[in-house]
C-alpha cells in the first residue's frame, strides 16, 4: 500500500491586528490635545507624553469607555476586572522605554464579526494602549514628533480565521463602519488613524488514500507591515500567498519574519527576522490602579450606543421592504441612513414609496449637504407630476421662451447650436424636474 500523500494543497491561515486611534479631545494619560494631525511638530507635549522620569499617568475615562463600547459592538465579553501593563522595548519613538498597554487582562475578550456569507471571524481581544511618537527619516537623519505620543489607541486582534484577502477586506470595512457609527474614531487609513497588520501562513491539506487531513496551524507566521490602504492589504496578502506557496511546494518552510509592503515593487520585502518571540517583559503598570466595571456600568455604556450597522441593515430591509443590496448601500454611512429615513418621513405625507426614495438617494448620488431630505421629496413629487406633463402647457411655454429670447434664437439659427442649453434652462424653470430631452425635442421642432 502506498502511504505517500496523493495531493497536497495549501490553505491560507490569516489573522489580523488592527490599531484604531480614538478621537478623544485629550491624550490617553495626560491632558495634551490628541488632535495632532497637521499640527506643528512637538507642540502637543508635556512631561507625561514625553516620558520624563517621575511624571504620572492619569487614564482618560472617555477613552476607556469607548474601548469598552468597541468591544460591546464586536460582541465581546467585557472584563469586570482589568489592568494596564508595561510593554518594554527600546525604540526612539517610545521615550519611556515602554508602552502602556494591556497584557493578560484586557478590557474585552472573545467577540466576533459576521461576514455577509454568515462566516464568523473570531475576535481574540480588544485592548487599550497609547500611541507612540512619529518618526520621519530624512536622509541620514531621523526626526521625532511627539504630538502623537500618548494618543489613545485601541488594538483589535482576531483569531487566524480568514482564508483569503477578500474576507480580510470585508472584515476591515465592517470594523471601520462600526467605529465610525460609534463615532469614536475617524478610522481613516490615509491619516493613519486606522492601521493594520495581517499575519499570513499556509497550512497543508493532504489527501492520503482518500483520507483528508487538515494539518494543524503552521509553525511559522509572516507579519506584513506598512499597509496604508485596503487595496494594499489585498495585494500584500495575495502576494504573500503566492510567495509562500512557491516556497512550500519546493519542500521548504518560509522564514518567520516581518515583511513590509513595497507599493513601487508590488511585493513584500523582508524587514526583520524574528528568531524567537519578542520578550517584552510585560509587568503591571504600578502607577495606575486596576480598573473595575460593574454589570450596571457596562449596561449603561451599552445603552448609550447607537443602532449598529448589522441591526440597521436588518431593520431597513424589514421596515421599508428594501432589497438587501439597497439597504447595504444606505447603511454604509450612518448619515446616509439618517437622510433616507428623514426623507421617508416627509414622503409619507405625499404617499411616496420608501423604495422610490431609496432609489433616488442611491442612483442620483444626492448631495446630502446641499439638498435637504424635504427638498428631495419635493423633487420626487414634482417629477411624478411631469410623468403626465401637459403637452399643451409645454407648447405654450416653449413659444413664450422663443418669443422672449430672440437673440438666442438668432444665434441658434446662425449655427451656435449650443445655446439650446440656455433655452432648455428657461423652459425648465416652469418644469423643474422635467426630462430635458423632452424639452429639447419640443424646442428643436419649433426652431426648424
Ligand atoms: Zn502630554
Ligand atoms: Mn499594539
Amino acid at each position: 500500500m502506498n502511504n505517500e500523500p496523493l495531493t497536497i494543497n495549501y490553505e491560507p491561515v490569516i489573522g489580523l491586528e488592527v490599531h484604531v486611534e480614538l478621537k478623544t479631545k485629550s491624550k490617553m494619560f495626560c491632558s495634551c490635545s490628541a488632535d495632532y494631525f497637521g499640527q506643528k511638530p512637538n507642540t502637543h507635549t508635556c512631561p507625561v507624553c514625553l516620558g520624563s522620569p517621575g511624571a504620572l499617568p492619569v487614564p482618560n475615562g472617555k477613552a476607556i469607555d469607548w474601548c469598552v463600547m468597541i468591544g460591546l459592538a464586536l460582541n465581546c465579553k467585557i472584563a469586570n476586572f482589568s489592568k494596564f501593563d508595561r510593554k518594554n522595548y527600546f525604540y526612539p519613538d517610545l521615550p519611556k522605554g515602554y508602552q502602556i498597554s494591556q497584557y493578560d487582562q484586557p478590557f474585552c475578550l472573545k467577540g466576533f464579526i459576521t461576514l455577509s456569507n454568515g462566516k464568523k471571524i473570531g475576535i481574540t481581544r480588544v485592548h487599550m494602549e497609547e500611541d507612540t511618537a512619529k518618526l520621519t527619516h530624512q536622509g541620514e537623519n531621523s526626526l521625532i514628533d511627539f504630538n502623537r505620543s500618548g494618543v489613545p489607541l485601541v488594538e483589535i486582534v482576531t483569531e487566524p480565521d480568514f482564508e483569503n484577502a477578500k474576507e480580510v477586506i470585508e472584515y476591515l470595512k465592517k470594523l471601520q463602519q462600526i467605529v465610525r457609527y460609534l463615532d469614536v474614531s475617524d478610522a481613516d487609513m490615509e491619516k493613519g488613524n486606522m492601521r493594520l497588520e495581517p499575519n499570513i501562513s499556509l497550512r497543508e491539506i493532504t489527501m492520503n488514500n482518500e483520507l483528508l487531513t487538515i494539518n494543524n496551524l503552521p509553525k511559522y507566521k509572516v507579519e506584513v507591515k506598512n499597509i496604508n490602504s485596503f487595496r494594499f492589504a489585498e495585494k500584500a496578502i495575495e502576494y504573500e500567498i503566492r510567495r509562500q506557496t512557491e516556497i512550500l511546494s519546493e519542500n521548504k518552510t518560509p522564514v518567520q519574519e516581518t515583511r513590509g509592503w513595497d507599493e513601487d515593487k508590488q511585493k513584500t520585502v523582508s524587514q526583520r527576522i524574528k528568531e524567537e518571540a519578542n520578550d517584552y517583559r510585560y509587568f503591571p503598570e504600578p502607577d495606575i490602579p486596576p480598573i473595575r466595571f460593574t454589570q450596571n456600568q457596562i449596561r449603561q455604556l451599552a445603552d448609550q450606543m447607537p443602532e449598529l450597522p448589522d441591526a440597521k441593515l436588518a431593520r431597513l430591509i424589514k421596515e421599508y421592504n428594501l432589497s438587501k443590496y439597497d439597504a447595504e448601500i444606505l447603511t454604509r454611512e450612518k448619515e446616509m441612513t439618517d437622510y433616507f429615513e428623514e426623507a421617508v418621513k416627509v414622503g409619507k405625507t405625499f404617499k411616496i414609496n420608501p423604495k422610490q426614495i431609496a432609489n433616488t438617494v442611491i442612483n442620483k448620488k444626492i448631495d446630502m449637504n446641499n439638498i435637504l431630505p424635504a427638498e428631495l421629496v419635493k423633487n420626487i413629487v414634482n417629477f411624478k407630476k411631469t410623468d403626465d406633463i401637459d403637452e399643451n402647457k409645454l407648447q405654450e411655454i416653449t413659444d413664450k421662451v422663443i418669443k422672449e429670447n430672440q437673440k438666442a434664437i438668432n444665434d441658434y439659427k446662425s449655427g451656435k447650436v449650443q445655446v439650446i442649453g440656455f433655452l432648455i434652462g428657461k423652459v425648465k424653470q416652469h418644469f423643474p424636474t422635467a426630462d430635458s430631452n423632452q424639452i429639447k425635442t419640443a424646442l428643436e421642432k419649433k426652431l426648424k
